[in-house]
């Protein structure tokens, strides 16, 4: 076998496909991570999932007002049917 110039840096004996955006490594299809369709190689994944982690820490908002509002109007909604339920179990048919 030839020496692959491009071969896997954990894998010298296999082809690498792909190449790390962030810090060239070649590696194969095993070792390789598409995000959002660019390569990674698992230890620039990793530290892209660290940094990740700590963007959506920043960016969790609390719950927006309308989730409230929406959660207020699902909880009246049901309340209502309940009380036309119970209506209609007390008063089956009752003239009208
Ligand atoms: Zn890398
Ligand atoms: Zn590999």
């Amino acid at each position: 076998m030839l020496a692959h110039a491009a071969s896997c840096r954990n894998h010298p004996e296999r082809e690498a496909l792909g190449i790390c955006i962030e810090c060239r490594t070649r590696v194969c299809a095993e070792c390789v991570t598409k995000v959002e369709g660019i390569n990674y190689c698992v230890a620039c994944l990793g530290k892209l999932a660290i940094a990740g982690e700590r963007h959506d820490a920043t960016v969790a908002a609390p719950s927006p007002p309308w989730l409230a509002w929406v959660s207020a109007s699902a909880w009246f909604l049901l309340a209502a049917l309940l009380a036309w339920g119970l209506v209609e179990v007390a008063m089956p048919g009752s003239g009208w």
